[in-house]
């Protein structure tokens, strides 16, 4: 590994080193079985183990309530924008309510389209999806409430979630892991795995078991949660090393010492980036302050014509993945569990440097 490198992506994102080393380990000889993960059956009993433990990793990291179920799925968050409306909004003869607070909640919404009525609560679209929209109500006869609570493009983070009689479903692809959060607020979360969950090619589920029986229209096998609750996860093959890669990961995650301890950074390194964005004169944040992401931070400078410049000198001195969003433009960096905090206090030194240059 580069150590010379910061990784800053936005995902697929950095991984713990000791990870990487372990999967790597594990793609030439995994010990139980003397041979490659990647040729190893899904049906053995040692793989049985890892999808075992990976479940429980999530559960206690979460505090996962009983009446959930843990799912492990393919398609990345993307399908779930499909999925959960065809589950839930399907032949509901209901509407369901999502908030529009940035670029992939607007997908979901188009997504959800296919399947039923959209009624969108509120929508930050007009101001740029620079913060997320606060005053709104939720019917009480919707099928679901629909929200993100990072907005990985825009850089902005909801810290509350209403309160609501009706089921309330969340992407948390983006900051999943990063913090704390009350499940039994949610009736179901999705993620795809390419954060803080482990390298991409699975998407997390968990959903409360009362809304996934509450469905009573047929759904293809692959698009029906119940089918994978019952078979655990096992219907067909899963994506065998992702999922191994993220016990690895969330093994990481445990002996640090969980969720407490690891917000506790995640708080550290996004103040010292905010900190250097208010104070430095060349740059200045894209997103309100009091919804500005722990996870990604966005940011531009005051002259855009020195971007280009800045962004060059920014790697040189060996930042990776700063660049904003292709239709976003200025400069995001993704502060995910593994990123440490070295990193952050190197980005800021460029700005510190490159201000002084040219200030
Ligand atoms: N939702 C959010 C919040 C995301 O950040 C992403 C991708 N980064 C997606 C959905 C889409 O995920 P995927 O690429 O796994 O389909």
């Amino acid at each position: 590994k580069n150590l010379h490198k910061h990784n800053f992506g936005a995902g697929p994102c950095i991984l713990p080193e000791e990870v990487l080393d372990n999967a790597a380990e594990a793609v030439k000889n995994w010990r139980p079985t003397g041979l490659s993960i990647l040729e190893i059956s899904h049906r053995s009993a040692a793989f049985e183990e890892v999808v075992k433990e990976t479940e429980k990793l999530v559960r206690d990291l979460l505090q996962v309530p009983h009446n959930y179920s843990i799912l492990f799925l393919q398609g990345g968050a993307s399908l779930q924008f499909c999925m959960v409306a065809f589950n839930f909004l399907h032949n509901s003869g209901k509407d369901a309510v999502y908030l529009d607070a940035g670029y992939f909640g607007q997908k979901a919404i188009k997504e959800a389209l296919f399947f039923g009525p959209v009624n969108v609560a509120a929508s930050s679209r007009g101001a740029g999806y620079t913060h997320i929209p606060k005053e709104y109500s939720i019917s009480a006869d919707a099928a679901y409430f629909h929200c993100t609570s990072n907005n990985t493009i825009e850089g902005t983070e909801m810290f509350r979630f209403p309160e609501t009689e009706v089921p309330v479903i969340c992407d948390m692809s983006s900051d999943i892991f990063s913090r704390p959060i009350d499940i039994s607020q949610f009736d179901l979360i999705y993620a795809g795995a390419q954060k803080n969950t482990g390298p991409a090619g699975m998407t997390l589920v968990i959903a409360k078991n009362d809304l996934l029986d509450s469905v009573k229209h047929p759904l293809p096998s692959m698009l029906d949660y119940r089918v994978y609750r019952d078979n655990g996860s096992m219907y067909n093959t899963p994506p065998v090393f992702a999922i191994y890669a993220a016990m690895l990961n969330l093994q990481w995650l445990k002996n640090k010492g969980g969720l407490k301890t690891i917000s506790l950074e995640n708080r550290a390194k996004a103040q010292l980036l905010y900190d250097e964005i208010d104070l430095n004169p060349l740059f200045y944040g894209a997103a309100e302050r009091y919804d500005r992401s722990l996870m990604n931070v966005t940011f531009r400078m005051h002259d855009p014509g020195r971007e280009a410049d800045f962004l060059a000198f920014a790697e040189q001195n060996g930042m990776v993945g700063i660049k904003g969003y292709r239709t976003v433009g200025g400069f995001r960096a993704s502060l995910y569990n593994a990123l440490p905090y070295e990193s952050v206090r190197e980005l800021v030194n460029c700005m510190k440097v490159y201000a002084e240059k040219y200030h």
